[in-house]
């Protein structure tokens, strides 16, 4: 018989300890290199050189890393504050270690739980929704860094995704490409500034110009929208003649 325990109860007096136990909490890091990969981006399409297209796969490659690392680390923080909380409260149920019960733990007639056990136990970790700005961005480039035109899957809705669907650059009303996209919050729908501008004035509210939409929107329902401008740039980078070889010829 084994005279040391496999396992006991935390001790009340070094609860403390088990409370100060926790993941270092990185996420500043990430933040600052979400905003850093951020500013890449803006620099690589207000100035795009020859090796556009290998820095951008870069710069997606990148940003998954990043998330993949980020979301383990959540992962990881949830996981071990779960593993805490139920050793915790299992521990409570069980009897106090005293010199009976000592033998008793040992024997395994009595049993402890054990931290690392509970730490390993799979954890369903909820998934954290609201997405910054950066974000939306970013993980935007993937689909549509080699279409601009490309719908994006959203996550949350999958029926709203249609394989193959087309994205308009032009706006609906002025037929011009988009120069300052403008998005319906009420609707989603997207126009140029000038041309919903010029359609609203004078009325109080309006239905929307997109055919099929009914919905009565005001200039206040309208903001700018990011997403929309970006697409605009990369197709106006991807536009740009391939700088040809014959200069090197001549
Ligand atoms: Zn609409």
């Amino acid at each position: 018989m084994s005279e040391i325990p496999q396992s006991l109860p935390v001790h009340p007096r070094t609860r403390q300890r088990l409370h100060e136990l926790s993941v270092k909490d990185i996420s500043d890091s990430y933040n600052d290199t979400r905003r850093q990969l951020f500013e890449t981006l803006q620099s690589l399409l207000a100035d795009p050189g020859d090796t556009i297209e290998d820095q951008m796969n870069t710069l997606i490659k990148n940003y998954q890393n990043l998330c993949t690392l980020q979301a383990s680390s959540i992962n990881l923080t949830a996981r071990l504050a779960n593993a805490k909380d139920s050793f915790r409260s299992l521990c409570e149920q069980c009897d106090p270690v005293d010199p009976l019960t000592w033998y008793q733990y040992a024997s395994g007639e009595l049993m402890a739980p054990r931290l690392a056990a509970l730490f390993q136990e799979e954890q369903s970790v909820s998934k954290e929704t609201r997405l910054s700005r950066e974000d939306v961005l970013l993980s935007a480039l993937k689909y549509i860094w080699n279409d601009p035109t490309a719908m994006i899957p959203d996550e949350q809705n999958d029926d709203l995704y249609i394989e193959g669907g087309k994205i308009e650059l032009h706006c609906p009303i002025t037929y011009k490409p988009f120069e300052t996209p403008m998005i319906s919050k009420k609707c989603n729908h997207v126009f140029d500034r000038l041309g919903i501008e010029n359609y609203l004035h004078g009325y109080p509210s309006r239905d929307c110009p997109q055919s099929g939409c009914s919905q009565k929107l005001t200039m206040s329902d309208f903001q700018e929208d990011d997403l929309m401008k970006l697409r605009c740039k990369i197709a106006k980078v991807k536009k740009k003649p391939a700088k040809t070889e014959a200069l090197d010829v001549i």
